[in-house]
């Protein structure tokens, strides 16, 4: 390590203050990714702006049928909570699924989202019930939040501070994962809610999570197991390395879908 500026943030304009004026400054929320890549000098912050402390920042309220997930509520909160549990019970599972209790206690959907990494759960749970990603500075839709390998929406000096999920019909989520990692090798969700039948895929695309339309269209049409088998998934613009090759994943990516159905 090397030396920083660590600093406490006592509300979001704090932090946005910090983050405009600081060094370099990143948030910090559990760590889970910017200490590793902190101790692996790929990012050298000045300053560090941890938002955990932030009243607000953390926990879940229902509003009637939406759910309003605090930005740096971990994995395990999410996991275990009843109003998720009730609303978004697909929410629960994934959260419940990701790496190992550590993590789950450590990590936080806001740091997990904005990290945005092409292998991670959340944003293809978030993407297919089109979740509303609220900051310091504006609402974002789902559709327009994820874009690209490790890349999102924000600027700069922008606090995600929630996360708002309407209540799906139905969604569900499902991982293959890549057991060394604990991350997905192949993940699917599928949900039928208010942006309609909305498949979204991670771990498979070489430009992050994306939504599938063929398995979308087939879903809108039937929604079945057996719907899904008919679909073809196509291997162009999927990953390929040494855990799977590309038309591997373009297979999981049909049977993690019609298993995410199944589960609905
Ligand atoms: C061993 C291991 C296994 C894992 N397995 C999985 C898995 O199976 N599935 C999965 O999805 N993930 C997995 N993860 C990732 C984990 O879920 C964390 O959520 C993720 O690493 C982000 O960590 P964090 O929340 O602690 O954020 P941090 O590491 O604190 O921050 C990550 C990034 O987000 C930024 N940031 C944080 N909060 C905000 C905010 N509110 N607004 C704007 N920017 C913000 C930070 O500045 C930083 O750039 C794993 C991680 C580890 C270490």
């Amino acid at each position: 390590m090397y030396p920083l500026k660590y600093h406490k943030a006592a509300s979001v304009d704090d932090a946005v203050a910090i983050l405009t004026k600081g060094d370099s400054a990143k948030l910090l929320a559990g760590g889970q990714t910017l200490l590793a890549t902190m101790k692996q000098h790929l990012a050298a912050p000045g300053d560090l702006v941890d938002i955990r402390a932030i009243a607000g920042m953390s926990g879940i309220k229902a509003e009637g049928d939406t759910l309003v997930i605090g930005a740096a509520t971990t994995h395990a909160e999410v996991a275990g909570n009843s109003d998720v549990a009730k609303l978004c019970p697909m929410l629960a599972s994934l959260a419940a699924g990701i790496g190992d209790p550590a993590v789950r206690h450590a990590g936080t959907i806001g740091g997990s989202i904005a990290n945005n990494d092409p292998a991670a759960d959340y944003p293809a749970g978030l993407l297919a019930v089109a979740a509303t990603i609220v900051t310091s500075k504006r609402k974002i839709p789902a559709d327009e939040f994820f874009d690209g390998l490790f890349t999102t929406a924000l600027e700069e000096d922008e606090v995600i501070t929630s996360i708002r999920v309407t209540r799906p019909k139905r969604a569900a989520y499902a991982k293959f994962r890549q057991p060394a990692s604990l991350f997905a090798l192949v993940g699917v969700c599928v949900a039928d809610g208010a942006g309609g039948v909305r498949v979204a895929v991670t771990g498979a695309g070489d430009d992050g999570v994306f939504r599938h339309d063929g398995l979308e269209a087939a879903l809108a049409a039937k929604w079945s197991a057996d719907a899904v088998k008919g679909v073809k998934v196509a291997s162009d613009g999927l990953l390929s390395d040494i855990h799977g090759s590309a038309e591997y994943r373009a297979n999981l990516i049909r049977v993690m879908a019609g298993r995410a159905v199944a589960a609905s």
